[in-house]
């Protein structure tokens, strides 16, 4: 199988087949992304035939007698055909629908279970493709991607250089609720920067309120050497939010939501990890925070954020 440098997913994708189909990010200007920067390049796709001969591999490797055996007599299952995909990079949804439709009837050549297909995409890449192009899209079993937002606050996403406003993130999201792709959102906690961490959260529960994400999944924003970011706080033009301050933030968006919608603090950024389901599990989910609110101090987040060396 081809990978290219660190490959990133979602937790929730852990039981998908990988698949490798771009590498990088045609974005690449977000201030605080250090991501994909083992890559020597910004943004690439696969060719066809790369994407050919990995699902050639994966096919010969299900139905390999010899792949089977050994797994028997070392105790294991057999190795079973993946009923989803997810295709890796940043923002695979990107590609031009043509090349998306070759990739979707390769995968249902080689993988015929597979039921559907997800990965990372950007707001900007729903709107590159017309309403009919997203139908054409979902009938051949995309579905369930995961989308970067951030935040729904305003100021923040044009500081950072997201690309897109938050209006444009209702549109968006409307559009594929409309041709039947599901999705689910990834918030950054701490993108509004100190002293705005509870209005950041509150403006962007206005707008996911507006929505239909599967999952929000939550992270902290961990502000490394390497990017833009760290460079405007060199320069005094940013300043960090305390750590407690980003759980409040956290607090302030689980506490606004009024969507049905499973919450999850996800991924090693996060020192507290809560989840559950919206609006059922609410009560839990604010006790737990507002506990570690009060029992952790900013020194012990600290610490825990400066030892993290990669997310
Ligand atoms: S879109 Fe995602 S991967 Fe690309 S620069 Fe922004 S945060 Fe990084």
């Amino acid at each position: 199988m081809h990978f290219t440098g660190t490959i990133w997913r979602p937790p929730y994708e852990a039981g998908s087949l990988l698949l490798q189909v771009t590498a990088g990010c045609t974005h690449h200007a977000c201030k605080f992304c250090t991501l994909y920067e083992d890559l020597p390049f910004r943004f690439r796709a696969s060719p066809a035939g790369e994407i050919e001969a990995d699902l050639r591999e994966l096919q010969m490797l299900l139905n390999d007698p010899a792949a089977m055996l050994s797994s028997r007599l070392q105790g294991m299952s057999r190795p079973k055909a993946p009923r989803r995909v997810f295709l890796t990079g940043a923002n695979p949804f990107a590609l031009s629908v043509e090349r998306l439709e070759n990739i979707a009837g390769l995968i249902k050549r080689y993988l015929p279970q597979c039921e559907s297909i997800g990965c990372f995409a950007r707001v900007t890449d729903v709107c590159g493709k017309t309403d009919r192009e997203l139908e054409r899209l979902s009938a051949l079993g995309f579905d369930g991607l995961s989308i970067g937002v951030e935040t729904g606050d305003e100021e923040a996403l044009r500081f950072m250089n997201k690309g897109y406003t938050a209006q444009e993130i209702v549109t968006q999201a409307r559009r594929l609720d409309g041709a039947g792709i599901s999705y689910s959102f990834m918030y950054l906690a701490g993108i509004s920067g100190a002293g705005r961490g509870e209005a950041g959260a509150a403006a962007s529960a206005e707008v996911f309120n507006q929505t239909h994400p599967k999952i929000i999944g939550s992270s902290m924003l961990t502000l490394y050497p390497g990017s833009e970011l760290y460079s405007e706080v060199q320069c005094g033009r940013w300043a960090e939010e305390g750590e407690l301050e980003k759980l409040v933030e956290v607090r302030t968006l689980v506490e606004r939501l009024e969507i049905p919608v499973y919450f999850a603090t996800l991924g090693a950024s996060n020192a507290v990890l809560v989840e559950g389901e919206l609006p059922l599990d609410r009560p839990l989910l604010l006790q737990r925070l507002d506990g570690a609110c009060s029992h952790l101090s900013e020194e012990e987040l600290r610490r825990y954020r400066v030892n993290l060396r990669h997310l």
